[in-house]
């Protein structure tokens, strides 16, 4: 269930929680933008990696915890790599949306269920099975047919396989997984 945040102290703890886990500090950004002018994804965004920051600078946590932006980051770590202050943007992106997923603040229901989709097939098969994840994607959203014309050819052409391959190391895989899950059960406690 989704929580929202009471004022000041407890925004204020969130942040540094996010911090810690990201291990940056949000007052070293001096707002220049360079690590939006590099971001492949800035266009999508509805607040640039930049404003993504000053939300936080500005403690408006909520609104940078509900941004459909920390969702489209694909952790290319660009703007890491451009920030002339050392702010791993990135490594921020990242905590934010473990937080939102962690409190339920989630605006895209799709996003859920391409998250534990996409695990569920890696923690089974040691990589993700691509038709298994298109299909049960498109069921679990309501969405049958979509990228089919995608998919198709594909599969025809041996990109994509009809069935899944289990990698070799798949049992440490899971063993990965499991631990990840304990990990967070275990930061959810805190
Ligand atoms: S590049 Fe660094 S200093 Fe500049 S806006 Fe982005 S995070 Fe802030
Ligand atoms: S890591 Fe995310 S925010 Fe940073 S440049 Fe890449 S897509 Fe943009």
């Amino acid at each position: 269930m989704e929580t929202t945040l009471a004022p000041s102290k407890e925004k204020k703890e969130l942040i540094r929680r996010i911090e810690r886990s990201s291990g940056t500090e949000i007052s070293r950004c001096y707002q220049c933008g360079k690590c939006s002018a590099g971001c492949p994804a800035s266009s999508g965004m509805d607040y640039t990696p930049r404003q993504v920051i000053r939300l936080l600078q500005l403690e408006m946590v909520d609104e940078a915890l509900r941004a459909g932006s920390i969702w489209l980051c694909a952790t290319c770590e660009i703007c890491t790599t451009r920030c002339p202050r050392g702010v791993d943007v990135a490594s921020l992106m990242d905590a934010l949306r473990r937080e939102a997923w962690r409190r339920g603040m989630i605006t895209d229901r799709r996003v859920a269920v391409f998250n534990d989709v996409f695990l569920k097939s890696v923690a089974r098969f040691g990589r993700v099975f691509e038709a298994g994840l298109l299909l049960e994607y498109n069921l679990k959203t309501g969405q049958l047919f979509k990228d089919t014309e995608l998919g198709l050819p594909m599969l025809q052409r041996g990109k994509m396989h009809p069935l899944p391959t289990i990698i070799r190391g798949h049992n440490a895989v899971r063993q990965i997984c499991d631990r990840v899950q304990r990990m967070e059960a275990e930061e959810r406690c805190e």
